[in-house]
C-alpha cells in the first residue's frame, strides 16, 4: 500500500524562550484527509509548536512545506493564505461583536478582491483624466457617464464580494447550529458556542487544514459530542484537521493518528490503538 502523500511535512523546528528549550521536533509529518491528534503534557511545546508552524511565532528555526510550497518563514497571514489556518480565541473586542460580524471580519482577503481593487484604481483614474482633459464643459461632457458606469461598477464589485462573504458565513453559520444567533453579541455565547463559531471563523477561507488548539476546553459535556463530529464531518469533506487535545477518550474516539509529544520532542507515534499501550507515552503522561 502506498503512503499517502502528506499535506505538512517539517523538519528540525527549535524554539527556545531564554534557556528553555521548549520546541525540538526533527521532523513531522501530517497526512492529507486526516483527524491528527498532537497530545502531550502541559507544557510539552504543543502550542508554541502550532504557533511556529502557523507563522505566528517567527522566531524558531525549521524548514516546512504546505500543499508542496514551502511555508516556513512566512507570516500567519501568508500561511493561512495558503490554506493552513488556526482557530484563535475571540478577543475581547470580537465578543462586543455580533456573531455574523465576526464572521465577516474572517472573510478572505481574496486575491480577486485585490484584482479588483487595481482595477478600480486604474479606471477612476482613467475616468478622472477623462474629466478633466477630454470633457467638452466641466458641467458634464461625455465622460461624465463614464466615471459614473466606473462608479456603479464600484460598488457592484463590492457588492458581489461582500455578497459572496455573507452567504459563506450563513452556510457556516447554519451548518455549526449558530444561524439563530447571528445577530446576539458573540460575547453572549455559550463556551461550547464559542468554540464553535471559532471553527466557522477559521473556515470562511475554505482552508485545506485546520488547527484546532484544544476545542472542548470549556464545553459543556453535551455539546463535545455535537463538536466531535462537526471535526469528523471536516475530515469527511476532505480538510485535514490537527488538533491537541487532552482527553483521552475523545482522542482514541476520533483520531487517525496521533502524535504524542513531551519536552518538546516527539516520543512516539502512530494509530490510536498502538498508543494507547505504548509505555513512553504512559510513562510521559505519568510523569507529568
Ligand atoms: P503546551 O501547549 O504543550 O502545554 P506550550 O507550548 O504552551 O506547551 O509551552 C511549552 C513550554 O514553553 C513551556 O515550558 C512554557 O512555559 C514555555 N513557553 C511557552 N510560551 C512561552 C513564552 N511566550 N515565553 C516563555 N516561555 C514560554
Ligand atoms: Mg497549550
Amino acid at each position: 500500500v502506498a503512503k499517502p502523500a502528506p499535506i505538512l511535512t517539517a523538519t528540525g523546528i527549535r524554539r527556545s524562550f531564554g534557556g528553555l528549550t521548549a520546541v525540538d521536533v526533527a521532523h513531522l509529518e501530517v497526512q492529507r484527509g486526516t483527524i491528527t491528534a498532537l497530545i502531550g503534557p502541559n507544557g510539552a511545546g504543543k502550542s508554541t509548536l502550532f504557533n511556529l508552524l502557523t507563522g505566528f511565532d517567527r522566531l524558531g528555526t525549521g524548514t516546512w512545506s504546505f500543499n508542496g510550497r514551502r511555508v516556513s518563514g512566512m507570516s500567519g497571514h501568508q500561511v493561512a493564505r495558503r490554506g493552513m489556518v488556526r482557530t484563535f480565541q475571540l478577543t475581547k473586542a470580537l465578543t462586543r461583536l455580533t456573531v455574523m460580524e465576526n464572521m465577516l471580519l474572517a472573510a478572505p482577503n481574496q486575491r480577486g478582491e485585490r484584482l479588483w481593487g487595481a482595477f478600480l484604481r486604474w479606471g477612476s483614474r482613467a475616468a478622472r483624466t477623462t474629466v478633466e482633459t477630454g470633457a467638452p464643459d466641466a458641467a458634464g461632457g461625455a465622460s461624465q457617464p463614464l466615471s459614473r458606469a466606473w462608479n456603479a461598477l464600484a460598488r457592484l464589485g463590492w457588492r458581489s464580494q461582500e455578497q459572496a462573504n455573507i452567504a459563506r458565513a450563513e452556510e457556516l453559520l447554519e451548518r455549526f447550529n449558530l444561524l439563530p444567533m447571528r445577530d446576539e453579541m458573540a460575547g453572549s455565547l455559550s463556551g461550547g458556542q464559542r468554540k464553535l463559531l471559532e471553527m466557522a471563523r477559521a473556515l470562511m477561507t475554505r482552508p485545506a487544514m485546520i488547527m484546532l488548539d484544544e476545542p472542548m476546553a470549556g464545553v459543556n459535556p453535551a455539546l463535545v459530542e455535537s463538536l466531535l463530529d462537526h471535526i469528523t464531518r471536516l475530515r469527511d469533506e476532505g480538510v485535514t484537521v490537527l488538533f491537541v487535545e487532552h482527553d483521552m477518550d475523545v482522542i482514541m474516539g476520533i483520531s487517525d493518528w496521533i502524535v504524542v509529544l513531551a519536552e518538546g520532542r516527539t516520543i512516539a507515534e502512530g494509530r490510536p490503538e498502538d498508543i494507547r499501550s505504548n509505555r513512553s507515552v504512559i510513562d510521559a503522561y505519568l510523569g507529568a
